[in-house]
This record gives structure tokens, C-alpha cells and sequence, in this order.
């Protein structure tokens, strides 16, 4: 997977991903970065790439023809696909998710573009972006956090890049539903102990407590997950259960 990032900053993008296991997957070569500094294309000697905005208003927006540049000098010399995804971070965008990180991690490359200020010219967007994407309902500074934290994500999804790829599958949102709890040495801290199952090396026990853990994690912390997760009849009893007490608890708390 190669990452092409359009940027005004692009050693924010580069200082994230040397770090940890994105930095272990470039060193790999499982992955590739390659952040381009919008400002490069800014065509005048002061390297300026904002302007006001037309009808007035607060802040300053990127324009049009720097950014337009940029794509086409990554397109012309840098990048290997024909029409590569071309995803704007944009707090207006479709939220990004787990589904969406395995659907981009299925190509060879992308391009992000990382808007600043107020925005970018809407008729550059226009003219390039395939994909608007958000990370969540709050307006940040920049789209270098959001391009970080999708490609966080996808670099995951890429085989090679996870030591254990088995823990990738387990995972929160794989199958709708969040994954168990998990515990290391030692085996009894401040009174607590780790769960007699994962001692016994039982298999099939085990994979039961992990399944029936999460259906648990799911229900008490993101219930709307079990709309779209297949659940057996004795785990659709066991969720009732839990509402059911839950019921009874927020009764007898009023009372
Ligand atoms: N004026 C814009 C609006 O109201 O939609 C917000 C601009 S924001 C201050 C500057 C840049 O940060 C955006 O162009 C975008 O690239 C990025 N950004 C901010 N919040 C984001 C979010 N939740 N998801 C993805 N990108 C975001």
C-alpha cells in the first residue's frame, strides 16, 4: 500500500508514521509514505497558497490551483494507478469506520488531500476528490490527524503489517461486535484475578468465554452494534437479560 499525502505539513504526517508498527511496516516495505508539501506548488515568492474568501467571512481558504498542481505532479510522477481514491478529510465527509478502512485497504494506493484554514476552493474538490471522509462530528484545525488516523487504521488491514493478522479479525467492530477483555501477567493484581478460562488452555472453552464476553462488552457499552450482529438464541436471551436488569437497576434507583 502506498499512502500519497497532500499536505502543508508534511513532517507532521512523516514524524507520525516512523513511529511503532507503521514505522516497522515502512521499513518492511509493507507499506509507503509520501507526503507532498502543497506550498511546493504555491507558484509565487512568497510560497502562499490561501487567500480570502469570496462574499466575505471569517478565515482564510486554500486555493484551488496549488492543490490542483500537486495532484497532478503526484499523478504524473509519482503514483502507479490510473484513477486512484482520492479522499478529501472533511467534517463534512461519510464517518469513517472499520468497514470503510477494509474497503481502502483492498487498493494499491491512495491519495489524501488535508484541507487547513476554512477549507479548499470548492471547485478544485470538484475537480479531484473521489471520496469525502470524516473521522467524527467535531471540526479540527487540519486533515493531517484525520489522514493519520485512516491510515492508521488501513496499514492494520494490510497483510504483513500486524505481526499476528489473527488479531486484526478478532478485533472491536469485526463482526459488529467489541472484543472481550483482555489480561496479562500477573496473575492477581491488587486482588483482582484473571478469569480461571483463560488458564485452563481449554480451546473450546475459551473461544465460548471470548463469544460470550463480547456479546456482554457489546451490550453494556455500544448496544446499537447488536442490530447488525448474528447472534444465536442463547446469546439474543443473554442480551434481553442484561436489559432487563438494567431495567431494574434505573427503577430501583429512582425509587
Ligand atoms: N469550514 C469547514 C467546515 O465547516 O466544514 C471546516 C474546516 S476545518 C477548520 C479545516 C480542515 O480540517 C478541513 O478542510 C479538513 O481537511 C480538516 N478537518 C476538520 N475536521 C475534520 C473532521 N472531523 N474529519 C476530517 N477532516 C477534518
Amino acid at each position: 500500500m502506498k499512502f500519497h499525502i497532500m499536505t502543508l505539513f508534511p513532517e507532521m504526517i512523516i514524524n507520525a508514521m516512523q513511529v511503532s508498527i507503521t514505522g516497522r511496516a515502512i521499513k518492511a516495505g509493507h507499506i509507503q509514505v509520501d507526503a507532498v508539501n502543497i506550498r511546493d506548488y504555491a507558484g509565487n515568492k512568497h510560497n502562499r497558497v490561501d487567500d480570502y474568501p469570496y462574499g466575505g467571512g471569517a478565515g482564510m481558504v486554500m486555493q484551488a490551483e496549488p492543490v490542483y498542481r500537486c495532484f497532478q505532479d503526484i499523478k504524473k510522477h509519482r503514483i502507479s494507478v490510473e484513477d486512484p481514491k482520492v479522499i478529501y478529510l472533511s467534517p463534512q465527509g461519510r464517518v469513517f469506520s472499520q468497514d470503510a478502512a477494509k474497503e481502502y485497504a483492498a487498493e494499491e494506493e491512495l491519495v489524501f488531500l488535508c484541507g487547513h484554514y476554512e477549507g479548499i476552493d470548492e471547485r478544485v474538490l470538484e475537480e479531484i476528490v473521489t471520496d469525502y471522509v470524516s473521522i467524527g462530528d467535531y471540526v479540527l484545525t487540519g486533515g493531517e490527524l484525520p489522514a493519520l488516523v485512516m491510515m492508521d487504521a488501513i496499514s492494520r488491514l494490510v497483510p504483513g503489517v500486524l505481526n499476528n493478522d489473527i488479531s486484526a479479525q478478532t478485533e472491536s467492530f469485526s463482526g459488529s461486535l467489541l472484543e472481550y477483555p483482555q489480561y496479562t501477567r500477573p496473575e492477581e493484581w491488587m486482588g483482582k484475578k484473571v478469569p480461571q478460562v483463560l488458564l485452563s488452555g481449554n480451546h473450546k472453552l475459551l473461544a465460548e468465554w471470548y463469544r460470550q464476553q463480547s456479546v456482554i462488552r457489546t451490550a453494556q457499552r455500544r448496544p446499537d452494534l447488536l442490530e447488525k450482529a448474528e447472534l444465536t438464541e442463547q446469546e439474543q436471551d443473554l442480551v434481553k437479560s442484561m436489559e432487563g436488569a438494567r431495567r431494574d437497576t434505573s427503577v430501583n434507583g429512582r425509587s
